[in-house]
């Protein structure tokens, strides 16, 4: 039996710390599923008078906006006095210690190789989010912590001066190639603008992450135009609105809003038409906000493409250029990202070369051309 034990310094607050008491045992332990097993791990004491001090790894694994689930467990740790330690490196640095609990989100699919090696690197991490595959989604941050959780953590994030969160969480549709549905269930709302907005000093612009902001019940959505509009914030929808679903009142309350880019800059608001068969209903949607104010020019559209099995080049451009004719920017999400023609297209849509060179003309890099030659 090992036995491995370290002492902490005495907290400001008074509080008395033991760092790090556990022992190895060979014991009935709860995996990282939740299921109990037998078998060697840390197994770790509460001293009577005395608080455990966690050392704990928060590890980002893809995307550049602030993470919110890692936000809650560093708000958690950190009010219990634990140790935390943020960081997007996957691998362990020359000099890092040992933790107690390693966390690691990821939320894209296409970051398989990251989580491949973090997994490896740290074989005990609880792994969790949207690009941790199905079987991991049923732990949430509530779960870990045993408890309905809103606080967050911006610390770790120190140039980011924008104010994160959801109003609602869950979706009313339930795409094929989608997880909230699965994750989340229906709506229902969580958040209040003044549950997300950090207060002065910060500046008044909301990054909402609702994937289904009119899903929830009528008086709440509206409730949140409202604190959005009387509190002068500007919004950036970043998930998109379904505009599939979109009515003439949630196309006025969105016209009567400050939504704007990442940037906060430009008048944008995100939705998306990910397949052709949605082609009446997404325009009946883009027909009902022109009327209310807002013009196809304001639409930033998410286009979906390697997902559909019908799908061909000829469907591509038809729903690419059914966008750009009318002035709608869109958007290309490869799902497959095995298919580098579908990749080469992403680029040339998405920084906007289509404005200066035709597709036709577009250099394909040789490989590429040769391993998909209609494209
Ligand atoms: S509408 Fe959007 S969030 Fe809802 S299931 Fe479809 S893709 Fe997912």
């Amino acid at each position: 039996m090992y036995t491995d034990c370290e002492f902490g310094s005495l907290p400001a607050a008074g509080r008395r710390s033991l760092a790090n008491v556990g022992l190895w045992m060979n014991a009935n332990l709860m995996d990282e599923r939740g299921a109990a097993r037998q078998g060697w791990g840390k197994v770790r004491f509460e001293l009577p008078g005395y608080t455990a001090r966690v050392r704990v790894r928060l590890t980002q694994i893809d995307g550049s906006l602030p993470n919110l689930a890692l936000m809650k467990l560093a708000h958690w740790h950190r009010s219990h006095g634990d140790d935390v330690r943020f960081t997007r490196r996957v691998t362990r640095d020359l000099f890092e210690p040992d933790y107690d609990r390693v966390y690691g989100s990821v939320i894209f699919d296409f970051s398989e190789a990251r989580l491949g090696l973090f997994k490896k690197t740290w074989p005990g991490a609880i792994t969790g989010g949207s690009g941790a595959g199905l079987h991991l989604l049923r732990f949430t941050v509530e779960q870990l912590i045993g408890s309905e959780y809103e606080h967050y953590d911006y610390s770790d994030y120190p140039e980011f001066a924008d104010s994160i969160g959801f109003t609602q969480r869950g979706c009313r549709l339930d795409c094929g190639f989608c997880q909230v549905r699965t994750k989340e269930g229906r709506p229902r709302s969580v958040n209040t603008i003044a549950d997300i907005w950090r207060g002065i000093p910060w500046p008044r612009r909301l990054r909402l992450l609702d994937n289904d902001f009119f899903g929830q019940r009528r008086e709440q959505w509206q409730a949140r135009i409202r604190e959005i509009r009387d509190g002068g914030f500007r919004v950036n929808i970043t998930q998109g609105i379904n505009i599939r679903l979109i009515d003439d009142e949630c196309a006025q309350a969105l016209a009567s809003i400050q939504y704007r880019d990442t940037k906060f800059e430009r008048r944008k608001l995100y939705t998306a038409w990910d397949n052709l068969k949605d082609e009446r209903v997404f325009f009946r949607g883009v027909d009902c906000l022109r009327q209310a104010g807002i013009p196809p020019t304001h639409l930033r559209v998410y286009m979906l493409v390697g997902y559909d099995r019908a799908e061909t080049w000829s469907r591509i451009f038809y729903r690419f250029e059914r966008m750009t004719e009318m002035g709608i920017e869109p958007f290309v999400m490869v799902k497959d990202r095995s298919r580098l023609d579908l990749r080469a297209f992403q680029r040339w849509a998405n920084l906007g070369l289509y404005r200066v060179v035709p597709w036709a003309e577009y250099r394909l890099p040789e490989g590429v051309r040769r391993a998909f030659p209609s494209a």
